[in-house]
């Protein structure tokens, strides 16, 4: 019998875990709080114990197993298996992850950032259909990417490969935390679209609803500004194709340059599912060459939280085959 993988994915709030079988499918799945009190060193014990806990209940053992993957938050090291700078869990410091975990698990582990994670589950298990090249782009409160070519995850040289979120798509664009401006996140995360979408009020004159809440002070949220798109409100469709044609024009970077099969886009604001993608492939077979525009496909990611848990088994599985 081939043996079981497990799988986590260390979140701010939450870490999800997941028992998984040697091809990805999730036999089991729980989730903890995470503990970002005290500098967050409760956190990697607190995991430990989890699965101690969760072997124990399933009548399973370490010889179960093949190994432990993570996908973390932060800038991580996979080679040494450290986490530093996570500050959403309040590790300022270089982490030992995997040295505590193995030594308490007795059994090899992997990490990697979670965006690549989650770039690699969706890869394996999900809209990528296990092929070898797939690109993930997600829209959250961020914009995040994973870069996957011959069945690899592109780190780059300083471990920055898939940073899709700071592509510049507007050179004079709105300021981006990164201290750049112009972009992708500062247009395509959740306060992104609210970027854009205050933008084009200030200039609207037209009839809109969505004109009217802005105008009120009303709390607005990306879901709304396309739920408000897709009943034809003028300002809405004008920010929802503008954000489309900044999301069709960094996918087709992508394209032209790296020519995936398939790029993925998930996260919290692809809820607007088809809606969406199909103004993001306008544009994108707007500005990819022929080539490219015929053999690389938009597509909806397809397993939301899941992609995590199911990414980082697939780094036990990649390193073990
Ligand atoms: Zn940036």
């Amino acid at each position: 019998m081939s043996l079981k993988i497990l799988g986590i994915d260390l979140g701010g709030t939450s870490v999800k875990l997941a028992i998984l079988t040697s091809e990805g499918d999730i036999q089991q799945k729980w989730s903890i709080a995470t503990d970002i009190l005290d500098g967050g060193k409760q956190i990697v014990p607190d995991i430990i114990a989890s699965i101690n806990h969760h072997l124990d209940l399933y009548q399973l053992t370490k010889d179960d197993f093949s190994g432990i993957g993570m996908g973390s938050p932060g800038a991580v090291d996979g080679d040494k298996k450290t986490v530093t700078g996570a500050f959403n869990l309040n590790w300022k410091e270089t982490q030992e992850v995997g040295k505590q975990i193995e030594e308490a698990l007795g059994l090899p582990f992997y990490i990697d950032n979670d965006a690549n994670v989650a770039a690699l589950g969706e890869k394996w298990k999900g809209a990528g259909a296990d092929d070898p090249d797939v690109v993930f782009v997600t829209l959250g409160t961020g914009v995040g990417g994973g870069i996957v070519l011959n069945d690899q995850l592109i780190h780059g040289t300083a471990g920055s490969a898939g940073e899709i979120g700071h592509m510049t798509i507007e050179p004079h664009g709105f300021d981006c935390t990164c201290g750049k401006k112009g972009c992708l996140e500062t247009v395509a995360s959740a306060s992104g679209v609210i970027n854009l979408t205050r933008q084009f009020s200030e200039n609207y004159a037209g009839e809109s609803q969505l004109k009217v809440l802005i105008d009120d002070g009303e709390d607005i949220t990306s879901k709304m500004v396309f739920d408000f798109a897709k009943e034809n409100d003028a300002l809405a469709v004008m920010v929802v194709d503008k954000f489309a044609f900044y999301l069709g024009l960094a996918c087709s970077h992508l394209g032209n340059s790296l020519n995936p099969k398939y790029i993925i886009i998930g996260g919290g604001v692809s809820n607007a599912g088809d809606f969406l993608i199909d103004k993001v492939k306008k544009n994108f077979e707007e500005f990819t060459f022929p080539n490219v525009r015929q053999t690389t496909k938009i597509k909806l990611a397809e397993l939301g939280n899941d992609a995590g848990v199911i990414g980082a088994g697939y780094l036990v599985k990649a390193d073990q085959n």
